[in-house]
């Protein structure tokens, strides 16, 4: 792609209601802009690593045997009725009428619309185990939407589904969740600790949720030392005001302090803070009872199916990798989210022999199967050409210049800023073996 045909439209200003760092990059860097209060519209660049993620979450969901459906993201307000949370679920949830009065909702998550889809289908236990999830706009009317993509009100959430004929095979499928998630977010290329949860409106008693480890995060998580155990607070303490308290702290304050008890390994528990991204549920009947959603089992007996319930909050994703990988200067993407790998800086574009020089290498390293992008842009400097490397975040920039006549170019690494001269003969070499290595 020729940064000259990409719509990126990068900006100095500061966003005024933006704190967090990924909220200042994605909308200084040209990924994302603002419609309304929790609405976001993604640029070309945004829409590129969500991309990205979504390939991944599709991939590996995909790999453990579960199906994608799409279902209508309006559904009607008498589900909600039927499962008896359309209180629960507030004024989160927002209702309307159509031109007949009937009454509708705009799907903040969908156990009622899928358990409504399997009944009457899957039959009998022979059916079962089924798992179904979609990559689908939710809509919550947050009481407070903040922190860009983190907390919207409008996001993209992966949410699945699964039936099962009993409790031992529904743990089987929740335990391969829990797997399929961590191999999901290790090649997102994220920090994060899987943590016990609390179920909160959805109900139901085993839940998981996966954080990804930032000073910015909303939730206060405690981990062990030397263990694998962590859980959220909201687990651990029944006592609100104590919760509330703990959220309030700051990161470095949270360092000072650490839980008397004690891991039941010996270790020593930790506060930390996280951005939920993935959280999974053992429902059990909670919403297959209720809407009367049954098979039959061996005997030939009516059963009402056994669910479980798996989110992963894909936009959210978008903010919280720059939330764990970030400077001053910008954002710094993670290979397998990045949307380009390589930005190829022509420095002076007007120069035929250093465009020529650069949409070489271009050519080659895209032959090579490396997604590149090349900063042909005529009328901005080096300078600039240089901050909006720095700003978008791109892992690698070769700059194409001064050094050309002696046949050299320069590799940046943007996490480091470390630059290395290499010949221009070697480039397309070079850069596919350090992506190996990556
Ligand atoms: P939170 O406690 O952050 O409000 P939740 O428990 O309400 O999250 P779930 O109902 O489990 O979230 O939704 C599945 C996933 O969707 C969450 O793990 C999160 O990553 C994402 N998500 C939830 N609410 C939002 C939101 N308002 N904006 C962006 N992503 C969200
Ligand atoms: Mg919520």
């Amino acid at each position: 792609m020729k940064f000259s045909r990409l719509f990126i439209p990068t900006t100095k200003e500061m966003p005024h209601d933006a704190t967090l760092p990924s909220h200042q990059f994605l909308i200084r860097g040209g990924f994302i802009v603002q419609e309304g209060a929790g609405l976001y519209n993604l640029l070309p660049l945004g829409k590129m690593v969500q991309d990205n993620i979504r390939a991944i979450v599709k991939e590996e969901l995909d790999n453990a045997g579960c199906n994608e459906v799409q279902l209508s993201m309006v559904t009607p307000y008498k589900l909600w009725e039927q499962s008896e949370r359309s209180d629960a679920m507030g004024k989160e949830m927002l209702r309307f009428k159509d031109r007949h009065q009937n009454d509708f909702v705009l799907s903040p998550t969908n156990e009622e619309a899928m358990v409504t889809l399997v009944k009457n289908r899957a039959k009998s236990y022979k059916d079962l185990p089924i798992n179904l999830y979609q990559i689908n706009t939710k809509f919550r009317d947050e009481a407070r939407p903040r922190f860009g993509l983190l907390r919207g009100r409008e996001f993209l959430m992966k949410d699945g589904y699964s039936f099962h004929s009993n409790t031992e095979d529904m743990i089987r499928e929740f335990n391969l969740m829990e797997n399929t998630y961590k191999k999901i977010f290790t090649r997102l290329g994220l920090d994060f600790r899987v943590v016990q949860a609390d179920s909160g409106a959805i109900g139901g008693d085993g839940s998981k949720e996966f954080h990804v480890l930032a000073n910015s995060g909303e939730d206060t998580i405690v981990v062990c030392e030397n263990c694998d155990y962590g859980a959220n607070i909201e687990k651990i303490f029944d006592n609100d005001e104590e919760i509330d308290a703990l959220n309030e702290l700051s990161y470095e304050e949270l360092q000072e302090k650490s839980l008397e008890q004690k891991c039941s390994c010996g270790g020593k528990l930790y506060f930390k803070k996280g951005i939920e991204v993935g959280h999974i549920f053992q429902l059990g009947d909670r919403y297959t009872s209720a809407l009367n959603a049954t098979f039959l089992d061996e005997n030939g007996k009516t059963k009402p199916f056994i669910m479980a319930t798996f989110g992963i909050g894909v936009s959210r994703l978008i903010a919280a990798v720059i939330e764990q990988n970030y400077d001053d200067k910008g954002c710094i993407w993670t290979k397998t989210t990045a949307p380009y790998m390589v930005d190829i800086i022509v420095s002076n574009a007007k120069k035929d022999d250093e465009l020529n020089a650069g949409l070489k290498i271009y050519n080659e390293l895209k032959d090579a199967g490396i997604k590149v992008i090349i900063d042909d842009r005529k009328k901005e400097r080096f300078g600039f050409k240089m901050g909006d490397f720095e700003l978008i975040g791109f892992p690698y920039a070769i700059i194409v210049g001064k050094k050309l006549s002696d046949g050299i170019v320069e590799l940046v690494e943007r996490k480091t800023g470390i630059k290395k001269d290499i010949e221009i003969s070697k480039i397309t070499d070079i850069v596919s073996q350090v992506f190996m290595v990556i």
